[in-house]
């Protein structure tokens, strides 16, 4: 329906430490033009992925201040957080990465200021049209690929199998512990270096990912599969978990490097590299555990931002926002997926909110005052006599 109405989708600079993406790049610009989508850009918003204010200016975006834009924007378009929630105002919606599970309160506050939330990382991930929208997928996979490279960074020998004049090196030795989306792109890349790889996980349906890949799948004969819902991984039971990490030390320690991806939705990251696997491993060994987070991570001891070396000369390094570290890439892929989604949204120049659209059903988290989507709603405290879907409850 062609309306005449443009809608302002504006562009931040992001401020969370070390972030170093942007949500939308140049290019973005003239594909959401002809869906009547102007582009405001905050002045310096592409700095840290090298994208210049001309760049977006040459694009056709407006290259404006932060105020303006909370000022004047419809929509504004993040990869994590937006400013202070204070800056937004009622009928603005805000489109990013913005983890309503791990704080349903952040959207309550927006959603009490009236504002329109929707996170990318609630899109259902396994219906094919929303693929293109997969932000939590395109992010994994250059993490996963950077990953290998900070690997191979704090390794004291090569990857591949050298031989020259001055000796031959073996090529090292890399195991991958869960092989969702960021620990297949670890293998790929850890192949193209050259590495023998190895991989597993706890479904077993990727076991022909693993291979397909040219890595060999590491069998465990203690633990079964522990498929879950929508793809993902359940959580183990004590019993499970202990098997498990008896048996992986034995692997563990035979390994030049191991690289750890493994996450269960909701629940803290599982234990899969012990104490007693690390005391197993030789001197100059190194391992990167990308679960590493507040709650624990992968691997015994791993700090999130932190590298660290242990008695015996194993390093450690609890990986952080690795996909920010590859700003360009990053941003050019999500800057498609955010830009697929903002598309999938408009109607006629403006937002066109329906939950019963199986997408926005994931995606929005407040619309019109209130949490809208069910899991965050009732992560939140229900006051006496109200279901707990109203964002302002508390
Ligand atoms: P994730 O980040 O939640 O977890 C990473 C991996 O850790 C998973 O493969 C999981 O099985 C594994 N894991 C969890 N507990 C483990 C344990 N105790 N031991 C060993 N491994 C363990 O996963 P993800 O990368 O987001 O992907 C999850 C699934 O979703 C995969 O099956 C992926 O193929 C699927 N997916 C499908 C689509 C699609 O259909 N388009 C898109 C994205 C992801």
């Amino acid at each position: 329906m062609e309306t005449g109405r443009r809608m302002k989708a504006a562009v931040v600079k992001e401020t969370s430490p070390g972030e170093r993406r942007v949500a939308l790049v140049p290019d973005a610009v003239a594909k959401l033009a002809p869906a009547g989508i102007d582009v405001l850009v905050e002045s310096g918003a592409g700095d840290g992925a090298w994208l210049s204010d001309a760049a977006y200016a040459d694009a056709g975006a407006s290259i404006v201040s932060a105020a303006e834009i909370y000022r004047t924007a419809d929509v504004i378009l993040t990869v994590t957080r937006p400013g202070a929630v204070g800056e937004l105002r009622a009928g603005q919606a805000v489109i990013g990465m913005l983890a309503p599970l791990a704080d349903p309160e952040y959207a309550a506050a927006l959603a009490a200021r009236g504002v329109t939330v929707i996170s990318l990382d609630g899109l259902p991930r396994t219906l094919s049209r929303a693929q293109p929208m997969d932000a939590l997928t395109s992010q994994s996979n250059v993490a996963g690929y950077k990953a290998v490279l900070v690997a191979a960074g704090e390794f004291g020998r090569f990857f591949p199998l050298l031989i020259t004049a001055a000796g031959t090196a073996r090529p090292a030795k890399v195991l991958v512990l869960g092989t969702g989306v960021a620990g297949l792109q670890a293998i790929g890349t850890a192949r193209r270096l050259g590495a023998v790889v190895s991989g597993y996980d706890i479904r077993p349906t990727s076991k022909d990912e693993v291979t397909s890949l040219g890595a060999t799948f590491l069998e465990l004969t203690s633990v079964g599969s522990a498929a879950g819902e929508g793809g993902y991984a359940r959580e183990l039971t004590a019993e499970e978990r202990q098997a498990q990490q008896e048996e992986l030390t034995g692997h563990i320690a035979r390994q030049d490097v191991v690289i750890t991806t493994a996450q269960v939705p909701g629940r803290k990251p599982p234990l899969l590299v012990t104490e007693d696997a690390i005391k197993a491993m030789a001197p100059g060994s190194v391992i990167v555990d990308m679960a590493a987070s507040a709650l624990g991570g992968n691997v015994t001891g791993s700090v999130p931002g932190q590298t660290t070396v242990t008695g015996n000369g194993v390093t450690i390094v609890g990986a952080e926002n690795l996909a920010a570290t590859v700003p360009t890439a990053a941003s050019n892929a999500y800057s498609r997926n955010i830009s697929a989604m903002l598309l999938h949204l408009t109607s006629g120049g403006a937002l066109a909110i329906d939950t019963s659209d199986e997408i926005q059903a994931g995606v929005v988290i407040a619309h019109d005052g209130r949490v809208v989507h069910e899991g965050v709603a009732s992560l939140l405290k229900p006051v006496e006599g109200d279901p707990g879907v109203d964002g302002t409850a508390n």
